[in-house]
């Protein structure tokens, strides 16, 4: 890292600086210029240094070198994570789908739907067991019966099973059903559900929190890795803003940016990023065209009586033309689909 003197800082205090980082196990070198001086200290960048340093006399401040996200990071592994579930393989130059409704309703419903999606071409089905809802009044899902129902659509279709774990405790049940478990925007620094599902082993796909930072959000992402569980996706689900026009504002550089800090594959959820199903399939097509490596999307047999997010639910006829639209998109990219 860099310990960047301020402008008036006296030698004592270069030379207490210096020392206070071979002290820490680095190596300092001071570089003095003409107005002020900067001391490279080279070494293992661990927690907490920055702080510790910047705490001392006549330090302006400290600048990392490398991401605080190891494991996650593309500095220290090149070779692109290619994560996979069945027949769901997200990361490779085939972009994947994961199609499903909001919430699992009944088993007739996710059976039905599940089948439709297969034909038309998604690999994985998600569908919401345990729902987290704004409101404590809204339907909070089937729960283990909406588990079960999951199963019963994976054993007629073949489809990886993409369901929301809430709480740490819940992870050993919902891991028996799933074969990827969601982490939800609401929940991605809740640290010890992070830990839990490393500790599972399933592959994971966790999704931004609406307010979270990509260094935040790669942090939590190392909470999983860390565990020793390198099956991680990162799903863009949407970021608030001031705007009031989408749900949330979907901010699609974040796919480009995300495959140059990290070898993770990376997921893009247009049904939350606009929470309007009209702009579900030209956001899917732009996250297509941005690279993305999946897309998640909400589709009902019927949006207008579905049990939540009905909104930003579109149609398995809708479905079948964005699949026909983005495969068209995923060939200009040199990608298929
Ligand atoms: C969902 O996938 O239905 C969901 C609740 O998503 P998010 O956590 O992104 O809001
Ligand atoms: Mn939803």
């Amino acid at each position: 890292m860099i310990v960047v003197m301020k402008a008036d800082a006296t030698a004592e205090q270069v030379e207490h600086a210096a020392a206070h980082i071979t002290s820490l196990g680095l190596s300092p070198q001071v570089i003095r210029g003409a107005h002020q001086t900067v001391i490279a200290a080279i070494g293992e960048e661990r927690p907490g240094l920055i702080e510790t340093l910047e705490a001392g006399a006549g330090v302006e401040k400290v600048l990392p070198i490398m991401a605080p996200y190891k494991r996650a990071s593309s500095e220290l592994k090149s070779e692109r994570t290619v994560v996979r579930a069945r027949g769901l393989e997200v990361g490779g130059t085939k972009i994947a789908v994961i199609a499903g409704p909001c919430s699992v309703e009944n088993e007739a419903q996710i059976v039905a739907i599940a089948r439709k999606l297969k034909e038309r071409g998604a690999t994985g089905l998600r569908g919401g067991a345990f729902k987290p809802r704004t409101s404590p009044y809204s339907f909070q899902g089937h729960k283990e019966e909406g588990l079960k129902m999951l199963a019963a659509a994976r054993d007629e279709t073949g489809l990886a099973i993409v369901t929301e774990v809430m709480a740490p405790e819940h992870v050993p049940m919902v891991a028996e059903y799933a074969d990827v478990l969601q982490i939800g925007a609401r929940n991605m620094q809740n640290y010890q559900l992070l830990q839990a599902v490393g500790d599972s082993g399933k592959p994971a796909l966790l999704k931004r929190g609406m307010s979270a930072t990509i260094d935040e959000f790669l942090l939590a992402a190392e909470y999983i890795l860390d565990r020793g569980n390198p099956n991680v996706m990162l799903c863009e689900r949407g970021v608030r803003t001031f705007e009031e026009h989408t749900r949330f504002t979907l901010p699609l550089a974040t796919v480009p940016y995300l495959h140059e800090k990290s070898h993770l594959p990376v997921v893009v959820d247009p049904s939350h990023g606009t929470g309007k199903a009209r702009l579900v399939p030209p956001m899917c097509k732009a996250s297509v065209a941005a690279g993305a490596d999946a897309l998640i999307i909400e589709v009902h047999e019927d949006p207008e009586h579905a049990m939540s997010d009905g909104s930003q639910t579109i149609t398995p006829a809708v479905f079948a033309q964005v699949m026909q639209q983005c495969r068209r998109v995923a060939e200009a990219v040199d990608r298929t689909m």
